[in-house]
């Protein structure tokens, strides 16, 4: 059984809501609140939710981009909040991203060859300029570019090939875990299952851990071992993938795994339509948060909130249902 890499306890953020001549606080976003899950060594989490559900604000919280309101994120063990800044920038090292849009996180004044090595450099990670320019060359081949991009510049490359030289530059510091965070949501569709499958290949060479956040529920489906799937900063259901998308227990998972289209239209399950506005993460329901959209809503649903818990072999979930 492979150990926990990551633990999450408890993780809250709220960002406040400044108004008026003075910057009043006047309200708190609540945009990740009460979240608990744990990502063992070599598996893929997949985080799913729609747009504004508080799964980037997770990622960030967890690479500590963040600092969180309550809530604690181990890390092989090592509490990383407690750390000091100092003694946390050479331990970032083991955590890196990959940003979903690829042209605005690489710098445009900066050469391919500085973009990937800069890490090495900051992690001392080659003896020489020499040194460290095989090793960038070494990891540009591996996500499929060529030592002539060595010089050039962002601009002079299409979406996927900047992804991958995103992809590179988080391997640079040879990490043990990655956030991807919606790492081909805006690259074509034709390039979404090369990029996906550099990523695989790299997690068996590399033996990574990835945090894969979306909101596609189909991207993860063949990436992810487990999936959590979030609705206004809270995780509703989380589960192995197979018995997440064979039997989805939670509303919520369920209606996003309807909208998904199958290979045979004739297997298509009915579309669940959500009514209602998606409530603001500023002012969230009473009781349970998704009950001003969920079909299946009941009386209790409106007055106690549903606790998160084990409701079969490793699936947990948070409705009153369940
Ligand atoms: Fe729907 Fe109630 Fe379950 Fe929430 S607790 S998902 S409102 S049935």
């Amino acid at each position: 059984m492979p150990k926990n890499l990551l633990k999450v306890s408890g993780l809250t953020k709220y960002f406040p809501v400044k108004q008026g001549l003075f910057s009043k606080v006047s309200s708190q976003v609540q945009a990740v609140n009460n979240i608990s899950f744990e990502i063992k060594s070599g598996e893929t989490l997949g985080l799913v939710g729609e747009s504004g559900c508080g799964k980037s604000t997770t990622g960030r919280l967890i690479l500590r981009l963040l600092e969180p309101t309550a809530g604690k994120v181990f890390f092989e063990g090592q509490e990383i909040y407690s750390l000091s800044s100092g003694k946390f920038r050479s331990f970032r090292r083991n955590m890196q991203i990959i940003f979903q849009d690829p042209y605005a996180s690489l710098n445009p004044r900066m050469k391919v060859e500085d973009i990937v090595g800069e890490g090495m450099l900051i992690h001392k990670l080659a003896a020489n300029k020499k040194e460290r320019r095989e090793l960038v060359v070494k990891l540009l081949e591996k996500v499929g570019l060529k030592r002539e991009h060595l010089n050039r510049y962002p601009h002079e490359f299409s979406g996927g090939q900047r992804q991958r030289i995103g992809i590179a530059r988080a391997l640079a510091v040879r990490p043990k875990f990655i956030v991807a965070d919606e790492p081909i949501s805006a690259l074509d569709v034709s390039i979404q299952a090369q990029v996906l499958n550099l990523l695989m290949d790299l997690q068996d060479e590399f033996g990574l851990t990835y945090l894969f956040i979306t909101h596609d529920l189909s991207v993860v489906e063949h990436i992810s071992d487990r999936v959590a799937v979030m609705h206004l900063g809270q995780i509703v259901e989380l589960a192995a993938s197979e018995s997440l998308y064979a039997n989805p227990l939670h509303p919520y998972t369920q209606c996003l795994l309807s909208a998904i289209p199958v290979p045979d239209p004739d297997n298509q399950p009915q579309r669940i339509i959500l009514s209602g506005e998606v409530p603001s993460p500023a002012n969230p329901p009473t009781g349970c948060r998704f009950h001003t959209r969920c079909p299946k809503v009941m009386d209790i649903c409106r007055r106690d909130e549903p606790a998160f818990r084990e409701v079969g072999n490793d699936h947990f979930a948070a409705c009153h249902l369940l």
